[in-house]
């Protein structure tokens, strides 16, 4: 029989999630029975011992190994035997892989937001930068950015705490000194940067719109989205129209379950592909 690779995510409201197919279509490329289910967890009635029971049974029912969205990325740290660095430095989780007994921890969020960039920048630094939005995506997109030799960079979100929170975080993690600020600070704060970043909720279906005024944009910008269904947001569109480069969130997405896949079958992903098939699904 063909070698396999069996896998599944762990979240909640996971049933539009497209991670299953792109894994399952790049299993069947490399020739590999590819199976990718969904395991609904819920953030009301299933707690920390739940999740170490469902990690128990995927590795020994055979799991290569598991993706984890919200909201178990920081409950299953302390179920995990140890931690990749980019795990290590977010304090969350989004990839599970088995090696004999031993759980391992990953967090492919923050590698493929960085992966995205290059592809997006190539050898061209990041310059100084404004993130808006701090929670689970902003986190990993400002680790990334960070990682990347971001010359500055500005942490904005509505709730202040968790921009202080994100840049308390990078601080310990690579003693790299980021600011946060409020929504209002953006027509400086924009005024003043290279790069922009969204990473709020902001140009899907159910939260439609833009999370800034579009006009802050000029063609000195590069401007990225995490947001990619629609592939094309508001925000990116707008980017377009004012002559800056435009970075749509399906690169984040392709990488960091390309990174994944990786992880879990020790192969080489075909990212083209992957890209290609993300955009068709
Ligand atoms: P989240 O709810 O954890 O964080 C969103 C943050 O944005 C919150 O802290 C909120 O206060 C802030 N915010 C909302 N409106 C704002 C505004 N107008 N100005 C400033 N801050 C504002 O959500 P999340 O899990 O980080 O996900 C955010 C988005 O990222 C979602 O749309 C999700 O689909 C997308 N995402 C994409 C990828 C990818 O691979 N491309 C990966 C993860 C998440």
């Amino acid at each position: 029989t063909a070698p396999s690779v069996l896998a599944a995510l762990i979240g909640q409201g996971i049933g539009p999630s497209l991670t299953p197919p792109l894994h399952e279509l790049e299993g069947q490329r490399h020739g590999l029975r590819s199976i990718y289910r969904r395991i609904e967890f819920h953030a009301e009635q299933d707690g920390p011992a739940d999740l170490a029971r469902l990690l128990d049974f995927a590795r020994r029912t055979g799991f290569d190994g598991l993706n984890i969205t919200y909201p178990a990325k920081q409950t299953v740290l302390p179920l995990l035997d140890e931690l990749a660095p980019s795990a290590q430095m977010i304090g969350a989780v989004n990839t599970v892989v088995f090696d004999g007994e031993r759980a391992i921890g990953h967090n492919t969020d923050v590698t493929g937001f960085r992966a995205s960039l290059d592809d997006a920048l190539g050898g061209t630094g990041c310059g100084r930068v404004v993130l808006v939005g701090a929670g689970g995506a902003g986190s990993a997109v400002a680790h990334a950015l960070v990682m990347r030799g971001v010359q500055s960079l500005t942490v904005v979100d509505v709730d202040a705490e968790r921009a202080a929170a994100v840049c308390h975080s990078v601080q310990e993690s690579h003693g790299f000194t980021a600011a946060s600020a409020h929504p209002e600070d953006l027509p400086a704060l924009t005024a003043a940067a290279e790069g922009i970043v969204n990473a709020t909720p902001f140009g899907m279906a159910h939260h439609p719109g833009a999370p800034f005024s579009a006009e802050l944009i000029t063609d000195r910008h590069w401007v990225a989205d995490v947001v990619y269904r629609p592939v094309d947001t508001v925000l990116l569109q707008a980017a377009r129209k004012a002559g800056a480069l435009a970075t749509p969130g399906t690169g984040m997405a392709m990488h960091q379950a390309a990174d994944a896949f990786e992880i879990f079958t020790g192969r080489t992903a075909d990212r083209s592909a992957m890209l290609a098939d993300l955009n068709a699904l």
